[in-house]
Parts: C-alpha cells; structure tokens; sequence
C-alpha cells in the first residue's frame, strides 16, 4: 500500500471521516481512512443517541459501528493508529503513522476533538480512579454514590441526566452564574431534584484516599470561599480541544487550535480539506460532522478532477 500515491487519504474514523470516506469510495476515490486512536470518534463514548435522522433512538457504538460497515461496504481501506506526522509543503502530501509513510493527492483531516481537563491538583493522580471524562462509560460504577460533575455546557447536562439512572446525589459545579447547555437540556436538570448545582465556582483540587476519589475542593470564584464535597466521581464536562497538535505551523488554525476554514472545507493548503468537529466550534454534533465530511469529499472530488 505504501509504494503507490493515494487519491486520498482521510485522517480520522468519526462521523465526518465514516461519511467522507463513504462518498468517496462511491465516487471511485478509493479512499484510504486512518483511523486513530479512537475508532469511531467521540461517539463511542456516548449511550443514546436520539438526533440522528432515520433512528429514533440508536447507541452511539451501535450507530458508529454502522457507518464504519457502510464505509466498508463502499471499498473504503482502514489503516489504525495516529497519524504521527504529515508533510503538507509538497506534493503529493505525505501522511505517515508509525509503521508507514502514505502518499495522497488529497487529504480530508477529520480528527475532531477532545474532552478538556481541568488541570488542577489531584487529577492526574485519580485519573480513572473516578476522574473520567465520560459519565456514560464509567456512570455505572457509582450506584448511589455522591458524584461531582464539572461544567454547564450540553454534555454537563447530558452526563447529569444520565446519572440519574444510578444515583440521587448529583452535584454539578459551574464557573459562571448561568448554565450555557441548551435550552431543553437544561430544563431536564433544573427541574431535576436530585441535581444540585453550585453556581460561579469550580474544583480546584482533587483528593483521594490514595486509591480512589474522595472528595472534591470547590472554590468560590467571586468569594473564594473553599467548599470539601464527599464524591466517588468527578466527571469533567468543559469542553474540547480540537485534536490539531500534528497540523500546527502546517495548517492555519484559530488561537484554540480549531483549523481554518474557507468555502466550507478547504484549508490553507491546496488540495488539503478538514471536516467535522476539527474546525467546527459551534455546532459540534454527529449531524452536522457527518454533512461536512460529505462537503469535503465532494470538494475532493472536484479538486482532483481538475488537477
Ligand atoms: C458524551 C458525548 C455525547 C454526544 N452526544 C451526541 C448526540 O447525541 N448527538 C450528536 O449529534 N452529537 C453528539 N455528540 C457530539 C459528537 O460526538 C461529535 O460532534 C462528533 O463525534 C464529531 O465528529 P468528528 O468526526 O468531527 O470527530 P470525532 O468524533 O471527535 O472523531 C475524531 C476521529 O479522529 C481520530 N483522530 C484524532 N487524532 C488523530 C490522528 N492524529 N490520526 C488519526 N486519527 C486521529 C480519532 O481517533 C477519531 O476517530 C456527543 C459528544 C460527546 C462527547
């Protein structure tokens, strides 16, 4: 596979990836997908997906675990793994993983994004004994335990509703003194009374018993008045980093790291596209990653075409 150049190479197996691939395939591109990390994307991470146009109620896995045997289907290739290194300053591109070095006329970067941390004390070392950033991987684990989750954004409320399932002492904590998740998101955990939330703080320390968490050290932003919550579980839920570190001085981005885009999908590099949650900061959902893979394989197919 390494000895000859590529039509394409897609660089990541999320939603915008599947579906770009996909496209391309149907377009006789024979894409090539190298798949990261984290096959399938953040999805993978998520119980009930319930936007997702055709189903009304789907599992994350489940739905992505369909896409990946759509784009199979189609004749896409699969290659996993990071991609380590890219070479975008001459043609064809160079793509590289660990174990090889691709060539491609043109690449898709649909890497999207990842859960931020808090980085403060303590996290580190209770990283995945109770620190998580996914409630609905780990929510299991905390029957009617107290948990703490951190954030006031649509995956804070999301994480919150789905730990209802397991526990009736939920404590959300929020820097600001108002919850930024949407509007009907929102509503399910206000009027929620097993949900509490503490609002202008956050936690500023993490301590344990050297095993496991145990406790969360909230402070008071406005008063900076410390606060010792008893908690088995600290679910951080404060937003994302676009995963980027690979296209830096390579790709224009925004000072968060998200690429830059014009016409939708095309980089500042000729003939390199980015799809999805990568340079998309405002929508952020399967939907909308998935229509923009589709753009940018379209776009893909008329570069090539004109080469
Ligand atoms: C908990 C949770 C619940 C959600 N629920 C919903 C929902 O119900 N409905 C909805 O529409 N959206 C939901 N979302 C949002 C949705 O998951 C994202 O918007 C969507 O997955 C973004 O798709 P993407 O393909 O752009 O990127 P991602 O899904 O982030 O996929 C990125 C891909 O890039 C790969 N990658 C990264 N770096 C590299 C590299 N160096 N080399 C190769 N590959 C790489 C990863 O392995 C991964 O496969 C949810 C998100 C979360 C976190």
């Amino acid at each position: 596979m390494n000895k000859k150049t590529h039509n394409l190479i897609i660089i990541g197996s999320g939603p915008a990836g599947l579906t770009a691939g996909i496209y391309a395939a149907r377009s006789n591109l024979q894409p090539i997908i190298i798949e990261g990390k984290e096959p399938g994307g953040q999805l993978m991470g998520t119980t009930v997906v319930e936007n997702w146009p055709g189903n009304i109620s789907i599992l994350g896995p489940q739905l992505m675990m369909n896409m990946k045997e759509h784009a199979q289907s189609t004749g896409c290739q699969f290659i996993s793994g990071d991609v380590t290194k890219v070479d975008f300053s001459k043609k064809p591109f160079t793509v590289a993983t660990e174990k090889e070095e691709l060539k491609a006329h043109a690449v898709i970067v649909a890497t999207g994004a990842t859960p931020k941390r808090l980085g403060v004390p303590g996290e580190n070392d209770y990283w995945g004994k109770g620190v998580t950033t996914c409630a609905v991987c780990d929510g299991t684990f905390y029957k009617d335990q107290p948990v703490v989750i951190v954030g006031g954004g649509d995956t804070s409320m999301e994480d919150a509703s789905f730990m209802t399932k397991f526990t009736k002492q939920i404590t959300i904590v929020h820097i600001l003194d108002k919850l930024t998740a949407s509007h009907a998101m929102q509503q399910k955990v206000i009027n929620n009374p097993d949900i509490k939330i503490i609002y202008n703080s956050t936690v500023t320390e993490i301590k344990g018993n050297g095993d496991h968490v145990a406790q969360a050290i909230v402070t008071n932003q406005k008063t900076n008045e410390k606060t010792t919550l008893d908690t088995q579980a600290i679910f951080i839920a404060i937003g994302l980093n676009p995963n980027t570190t690979i296209f830096k001085n390579k790709l224009e981005m925004d000072k968060w790291g998200y690429l830059k885009v014009q016409n939708h999908t095309k980089t500042n590099i000729e003939g390199v596209f980015a799809a999805g949650d990568v340079h998309d900061f405002r929508y952020r959902q399967a939907i909308t990653s998935a229509g923009a893979g589709c753009m940018a394989a379209l776009d893909v197919e008329r570069y090539l075409s004109s080469l």
